[in-house]
């Protein structure tokens, strides 16, 4: 695998263009994702962002790299929200629901873990929590004061961008001007404490209102929402890595503010390609709590999102996915989640008819599909091309299954071999209905055999019993002349 990732190209947002993927250690990975921010339930496009990464992650792994990879829970802190005002909303949605506030935490981390299960996303190495890591960020920030990027101003820390803009480039991840930026944000009025409107809190002072509050060396208060980031990225990959991401819309403020404390502090940018997934939209415009336009990952599963007519299965969902690049918007349809649905049944058809057909001497060009795989994959991730290159495997099949083209044995379990891979290992579709069944097999036999001994000693209690449980489960038992079936 080493030739393949040698051949990887990542898209950097940092300089707007592809390179050469090149990780500081050979066949190490360190990727920091930023996770979500448990005051609800995440939404179909925090999903989205999250299956994104789960694509990068595994094709990373099946490169063989060996990937560290971090993704954070925002449990603390005060988000700057679309006014441009810090809020904390993990507070704010603890209050409202009489809890507090890593009660609601944790409520959400229990859907958000139930969630990555149903879509099948692996599990990160590690997923720290910004409460976790309050020491690390208040030492971060007394390095910042130190090198005289921030100042403290009645209890609470900002980020001094103007001196920073004196020694590095702010707004080199976004493209940025401050000067524009002027114009967007509302003007500094008598109460505000920062210097300038561009600075940031590192730190803000704990108002009487707070659910959270932390000792520092400026009193009692809680951390700002990027320097979250900085301390538990630095903490587990280091003052440099290799990979940030997040979604399109973190790129500002977040992202470059974290470029920002990491230049302030350690005098580098973090990590060396960031990568940023665009965003799921609704009729053209981003899922958003704020817009009341998003719906639940789990209601696409039970149909009662009110946009589509019928339901569709997490592989389905992620399948459809896996059809946009993740650089590209998205939007579901009710006709493309169909469309996908069709795709995705004739995809694993095609894998079942690729081992029942017959083989030959001679082969198509088996070798040249499964480099496309990789062409396609080692091009930023391009999903889209991949399923696209799938596709034309199962045509290949189709006509090897026609007698209209040949596949030798050892090509044939070689495409085997491949397409499983990319299919299920890369792009994370289960086999389900197979799955299901497979493991279910077995357990149907024993149950059947039980009602069949139980029925044979008269015991009609117990058999009736067994057939009414499992038709209560949907299984339907049927007794035939050729034996007990069931469905
Ligand atoms: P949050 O919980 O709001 O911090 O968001 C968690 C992640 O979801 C971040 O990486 C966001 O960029 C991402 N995100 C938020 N809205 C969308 C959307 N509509 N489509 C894709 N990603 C999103
Ligand atoms: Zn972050």
């Amino acid at each position: 695998m080493k030739a393949q990732q040698d051949q990887l190209v990542i898209y950097n947002s940092l300089k707007g263009e592809k390179e050469t993927f090149k990780p500081l250690i050979e066949g190490h990975v360190g990727m920091y994702v930023c996770g979500p921010t448990l005051y609800s339930e995440p939404h179909m496009g925090n999903m989205r962002t999250f299956i994104n990464f789960d694509l990068i992650y595994r094709y990373l792994l099946h490169l063989g790299f060996s990937v560290k990879y971090v993704r954070n829970i925002t449990d603390a802190g005060h988000i700057t929200n679309s006014a441009g005002q810090e809020v904390d909303s993990i507070g704010e949605a603890a209050k409202a629901a009489q809890m507090q506030s890593l009660e609601i935490v944790y409520k959400y981390a229990v859907k958000f873990q139930e969630l990555q299960r149903i879509y099948n996303l692996l599990p990160p190495s590690i997923e720290p929590t910004a409460t976790q890591h309050i020491q690390e960020q208040i030492e971060i920030i007394e390095q910042i004061i130190a090198n005289g990027y921030a100042y403290e101003v009645n209890g609470s820390v900002y980020f001094d961008t103007r001196r920073y803009m004196q020694d590095f480039h702010y707004g080199i991840l976004s493209g940025r001007k401050v000067d524009e930026l002027e114009n967007e944000t509302r003007s500094l009025n008598a109460q505000d404490e920062k210097r300038f409107f561009a600075d940031f809190a590192l730190w803000k002072k704990a108002n009487p209102n707070d659910m959270q509050i932390w000792r520092s060396p400026w009193g009692n208060g809680n951390p700002g929402w990027h320097i979250e980031c900085t301390a538990m990225s630095t903490k587990y990959l280091g003052k440099q890595f290799d990979i940030h991401g997040g979604g399109m819309d973190l790129k500002f403020p977040h992202h470059e503010d974290e470029i920002a404390q990491s230049c302030g502090s350690f005098g580098c940018n973090p990590a060396r390609y960031w990568m940023h997934a665009n965003m799921l939209n609704v009729n053209g415009q981003k899922m958003s709590k704020s817009f009341g336009n998003y719906f639940l990952p789990k209601q696409i599963l039970d149909g009662s999102t009110g946009l589509f007519e019928k339901s569709y299965s997490a592989n389905v969902v992620r399948f459809f996915m896996m059809q946009a690049h993740y650089r590209s918007n998205l939007d579901f349809t009710q006709e493309a989640l169909n469309a996908a649905e069709k795709g995705y049944e004739r995809l694993i058809e095609g894998l079942k008819t690729l081992d029942k057909v017959p083989t030959s001497t001679s082969s198509f060009d088996v070798d040249a599909l499964v480099a496309s795989f990789y062409k396609a994959m080692n091009d930023d991730f391009n999903a889209p091309i991949l399923v696209s290159y799938l596709f034309e495997a199962v045509k290949q099949i189709n006509l090897v299954n026609d007698g209209s083209a040949s596949i030798s044995a050892a090509d044939q379990a070689k495409l085997r071999t491949a397409m499983q891979a990319f299919i299920h290992d890369v792009l994370g579709l289960q086999a389900e209905n197979n799955q299901t069944e497979t493991r279910l097999a077995p357990v149907m036999d024993l149950v059947l055999d039980l009602r069949q001994q139980a029925r044979s000693n008269k015991d009609w209690t117990t058999s009736d019993q067994i057939r009414d449980g499992l038709a209560k489960a949907g299984i339907v038992v049927k007794d035939g002349k050729d034996g007990t079936s069931w469905s």
